[in-house]
């Protein structure tokens, strides 16, 4: 089964990306001038308050007061024809820009969890937030080591030295909720806030298909044998730059045998229990990743359809 009627955080973006024109630099620079502008500084973005409400599309005017960029990119154009820039700036900005009072600086799962900003500009976000952060990682080349500049309005880094060209990258992450029958697989890894409980999830690895990383991370995270997968949705994932690809997986057995180096604790889940996990409503007061994380639709399906899901 697919999830077309529940649109992802982080995905859904209404913007014309403009692949094809990015090395028009007339084009770019039009863009420019009544652009919306999200600001990215360390971690967190600049919102603007516009009364009761946030604004993650600073315009210029807002943007300038946040200095120079130490890197930019055009993520698209809009139904109204204004372009969105990505914009990061030197994180020793943010004392002064928060003392101003006009702004706030807050990270992305925050501004997601708490709804601050319109779904489509979460999107903007999010690409913004993969991008800068693979820029800030390229400055040399990986092929001579020499350094490397930014080209085609951010989307490639050029060096000028051995003329390798070198394209953001985004990294494929499994998550898949391994089934038996009535009860499904929720793991616990230590990171993980106290209480919470979700699928388990790995890298893809060189050389691996969608299914044997689903296969061979079940297998070594929680012993268990697989058989079916079943592809669900995916889901833009900016902590830093993956993309997970969420997934059914049938389990060949129930005996767990627990990677304890990457898990802390693994269980079998019945269908009441996990309504219970969603709906914070547990009694050991456990709970399910929040509705931002495709894990929360993974296991919401599964409570809502079983062992369909593979149809
Ligand atoms: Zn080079």
């Amino acid at each position: 089964m697919s999830l077309p009627e529940t649109r992802l955080t982080y995905a859904g973006s209404a913007l014309d990306r403009l692949s094809e024109q990015r090395g028009d630099i007339a084009l770019v620079e039009s863009l420019r001038r009544d652009a919306r502008n999200f600001v990215l500084a360390g971690e967190s973005f600049l919102l603007a308050k516009r009364g009761d409400n946030f604004d993650a599309g600073l315009t210029n005017d807002e943007a300038a007061i946040a200095g120079e960029p130490l890197e930019a990119a055009l993520l698209g154009k809009d139904t109204s024809g204004r372009g969105h820039f990505a914009r990061a700036i030197p994180s020793e900005r943010i004392d002064a820009i928060k003392a101003r009072g006009d702004f706030i600086v807050v990270d992305l799962r925050s501004i997601a969890l708490q709804g601050l900003v319109p779904p489509e500009d979460q999107s903007s976000l999010a690409t913004a937030k993969a991008l800068l952060f693979w820029h800030e990682r390229h400055r040399f080349c990986a092929n001579c080591g020499k350094p490397t500049t930014p080209a085609q309005a951010g989307w490639r880094r050029d060096c000028a030295a051995c003329g390798a060209n070198h394209f953001p990258r985004t990294d494929p992450c499994v998550i898949m909720l391994a089934i038996d029958g009535e009860q499904c697989l929720l793991a616990r890894q230590t990171r993980f806030p106290p209480g919470m409980w979700s699928a388990l999830a790995g890298f893809v690895e060189p050389g691996e298909s969608i299914e044997e990383a689903v296969r061979r991370e079940t297998l070594e995270e929680a012993g268990i044998p697989a058989g079916r997968v079943a592809y669900f949705a995916s889901q833009p994932w900016p902590f830093p730059m993956s993309i997970m690809i969420g997934c059914f997986v049938e389990a060949k057995s129930n005996r767990l045998k627990i990677d304890e180096v990457e898990l802390e604790a693994a269980r079998w889940v019945t269908k009441d229990e996990c309504k219970l996990l969603l709906t914070g409503k547990h009694p050991a007061r456990f709970f399910a990743p929040p509705p931002i994380a495709i894990a929360h639709h993974l296991i919401k399906a599964f409570v809502e359809r079983g062992a369909s899901v593979f149809d």
